[in-house]
């Protein structure tokens, strides 16, 4: 199952949730603030699986580790997103926002686009 993360935050499953949290806990949330879904399943607003989240980045480290956790068993694993394998953080390149890379793959990428642009150019001479 895809799970997906809210960008702008304005999506129907959020507002929901963060109505529901205000009326459970009785407090307001800042705005900054971004509700998560344990099992993955935004209409699901029972407030044991929701987790409030102070930032986007967070939120979004949760569900990487939720992501890793699934894949490999391990929250601390990390996914390469140019060979899309995943593997330990000593072994990848931060980029940022958890996102990583191997350094061999992100050479072969740029080599890869680099080739790419050129040959387009010259298509246009
Ligand atoms: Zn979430
Ligand atoms: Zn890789």
């Amino acid at each position: 199952m895809k799970i997906k993360i809210d960008r702008n935050g304005r999506d129907l499953g959020r507002i929901i949730a963060v109505y529901t949290f205000n009326k459970y806990y009785g407090k307001n949330l800042r705005s900054s603030a971004q509700v998560h879904h344990i099992d993955g399943n935004e209409t699901n607003n029972n407030n044991t699986n929701l987790v409030i989240c102070q930032s986007k980045e967070y939120h979004n480290l949760l569900h990487v580790r939720t992501m890793a956790l699934r894949e490999t068993g391990d929250v601390h694993k990390r996914k390469c997103w140019v060979c899309k394998n995943y593997d330990d953080i000593v072994n990848l390149k931060y980029d940022k926002g958890e996102i990583y890379h191997h350094t061999n793959c992100f050479k072969t990428y740029m080599h890869t686009y680099n080739k790419n642009r050129k040959n387009k150019g010259a298509k246009h001479e």
